[in-house]
């Protein structure tokens, strides 16, 4: 067959806007090379329905043991009783578990997406908030921090049978124990949905929510630097069973209920390759140079958010615990919607998000949402920050000025030139 020109110049292009450009997109990385060849490969081509060693497929013992792997290298790097490694996304992760333990029109606790929140959490255009009932905690305004007085409220006054915690545009640490504490009072599961911490997490560096939330999602391509997946994590399975029986009345565990609820309850065929590229990433984030990286991404974070700060920039919560910052951009007279634009023309790429108490519709925005993975991944470290704040700065104070813009961008694209990414590639 003739090789796609027209497609596989369309990916090289989007491979020089990646080197070209600098990436704060807070949930976006850069996966390794073997991670990228792993999701690229032939285990593209299998059919593997069901869990290894019970397939509903032949020829699956080969994509046994990969998967095998990735399930074992995850249970190793948070201490896991159990994983399971077949959500096609973090989204899917979240349908899975809430199918598992969950009626339809079953009330849940999460946070507002309007206040940093997911839209798996409850949002009215999501799955979750038409199949269930969902109810909403925020932050507290003169602060930006979790309510958690609110949340104990909202739980004690609508009794869900599951409270989320975890965000999407949240820079602080999360108290899980008390959230742990409220939910044991009202008989709520708690699921701690670290898509976006998560690499934080697997080296010490935030809270874990292992020893508290009955239950844990993730995404693997955000802090875990993985290839686009999820995955659905429970550091005990015993305490979880909460006498649940089976239709013969045995003791049935949340790992069994859990593995349903994905296959055949929400996904057929897993992805094999995507799973491959998630055992070869779990097995980078177990060595040391992981650790380094992630240790570098939270001083990164907390350098780029003093120097906003120091500019005059307000950040919600006034700073940051992880590997991103909100940045409320009312006081500089831009909206989210373009400052994304402006920063687009730099060829500094970013989100507009809303911030708390947003007086602008979703599509406006009041406020950009800036993570450091991408950039930390491609080698920068502390020195380079200023650079980037500079030049965020300079395109933000000029937003009408095409000159100044297409100086900026020039200027991003030479400083670029010092990360090569992929030189594999040519
Ligand atoms: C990114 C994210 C997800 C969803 O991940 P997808 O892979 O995009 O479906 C779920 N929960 C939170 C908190 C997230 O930030």
């Amino acid at each position: 067959m003739q090789r796609d020109t027209l497609v596989f110049d369309i990916i090289r292009e989007e491979l020089i806007r990646q080197r070209r450009g600098i990436e704060l997109i807070a949930s976006e990385n850069f996966t390794s090379l073997q991670v990228m060849q792993a999701t690229g490969g032939v285990m593209a081509n299998k059919y593997a329905e069901g869990y290894p060693g019970r397939r509903y497929y032949g020829g699956c013992e080969i994509v046994d043991k990969t998967e095998t792997l990735a399930i074992d290298r995850l249970k190793e790097i948070f201490g896991l009783e159990y994983a399971n490694v077949q959500p096609h996304s973090g989204a899917q992760a979240n349908a899975a578990l809430m199918l598992a333990i969950l009626q339809p029109g079953d009330a849940i606790l999460g946070l507002d997406l309007s206040m940093g929140g997911h839209l798996t959490h409850g949002s009215a255009v999501n799955f979750s908030g038409k199949i269930y009932s969902p109810h909403f905690y925020g932050v507290v305004k003169e602060t930006g921090l979790i309510d958690y007085e609110m949340l104990e409220s909202q739980a004690r006054a609508h009794k869900p049978k599951l409270i989320f915690c975890g965000a999407s545009a949240y820079s602080r640490d999360i108290d899980y124990a008390r959230i742990r504490k409220v939910s044991d009072e009202v008989g709520a599961f708690v699921l701690a949905d670290i898509a976006h911490p998560a690499g934080l997490i697997a080296k010490g560096l935030l809270s874990s929510p292992f020893n508290h939330c009955h239950f844990v999602t993730s995404t693997t391509h955000k802090t875990l630097r993985g290839p686009r997946g999820g995955v659905i994590m429970m550091a005990k399975d015993g305490e979880n069973t909460l006498g649940l029986k089976d239709m013969k009345g045995n003791l049935r565990l949340w790992s069994n209920v859990i593995d349903m609820a994905v296959f055949p309850g929400t996904q057929g065929g897993p992805l094999e390759h995507v799973i491959a590229a998630k055992a070869v990433a779990f097995g980078e984030i177990l060595t040391d140079e992981f650790t380094v990286y992630a240790k570098q991404v939270q001083s990164n974070a907390q350098v780029m958010a003093a120097a906003f700060v120091a500019k005059g920039y307000e950040i919600i919560s006034g700073g940051t615990d992880n590997h991103l910052m909100l940045i409320d951009l009312r006081n500089k007279n831009i909206s989210g919607k373009k400052a994304e634009q402006v920063l687009g023309h730099a060829d500094i790429t970013a989100n507009k998000n809303m911030v708390p108490y947003d007086d602008k519709s979703a599509f406006v925005t009041s406020g950009i949402r800036f993570g450091v993975a991408a950039i930390t991944t491609r080698g920068m470290t502390e020195g380079h920050i200023p650079f980037i704040v500079e030049a965020i700065d300079t395109a933000l104070m000029n937003a009408d000025n095409e000159t100044v813009l297409a100086n900026t961008k020039k200027e991003v694209n030479k400083f670029m030139e010092q990360f090569v990414l992929y030189p594999e590639l040519g």
